[in-house]
């Protein structure tokens, strides 16, 4: 759906929508979106920018960075973003945004395409790190075997045994 300057010259626009899993593209993200996505916005002009604020919330699944398991991942997340015509950039870089300006990206043409504004803001609520547990104990670097479900046969290495493994290894 685009929400166009042309009509956002006439009135705001709101916008309700459910995206069923599968139905947005999130360029190749490793995660999948695991149930309904609800987003709830209203984007208005500001001067030459469109401003969107609303909210997100759906449910995501990635694999644990140790040991491959399930990793849940919960969205409910609020967002407020000026989008600039891009023709601006040059000028923007002179100028120092306000502090409460930090959310600010640029569109093209004649307005945003509003699933590219949900599934950003999806891709930026899946942290940079996933793990099933903080003390996920991953899998044996020997066997393979899942360290969460019981001990392997393997002999310990070293970096099990020095004291600042957990560390190392997060
Ligand atoms: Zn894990
Ligand atoms: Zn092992």
């Amino acid at each position: 759906m685009r929400i166009t300057l042309e009509e956002l010259e006439l009135h705001p626009v709101s916008v309700s929508k459910t995206y069923s899993p599968g139905a947005l593209d999130y360029h190749g993200a490793e995660f999948r979106q695991t149930a309904p996505l609800k987003v709830d916005a209203t984007a208005d002009l500001r001067g030459a920018e469109i401003h969107v604020r609303g909210h997100v919330r759906t449910s995501l699944e990635a694999s644990c960075d140790r040991c491959l398991g399930p990793v849940v991942i919960p969205v409910e997340r609020d967002f407020d973003l000026f989008y600039r015509p891009v023709s601006t950039i040059a000028r923007a870089e002179e100028v120092e945004l306000p502090q409460d300006e930090l959310d600010v990206g640029f569109f093209s043409g004649d307005g945003i395409e509003f699933e590219d504004v949900v599934t950003e803001q999806v891709i930026l609520s899946v942290p940079m790190k996933l793990v099933c547990k903080t003390d996920c104990r991953g899998l044996c670097p020997v066997c393979g075997s899942n360290l969460n479900v019981g001990k392997c046969g393997c002999p310990p290495t070293a970096e099990e045994i020095s004291p600042f493994s957990s560390l190392r290894k997060s």
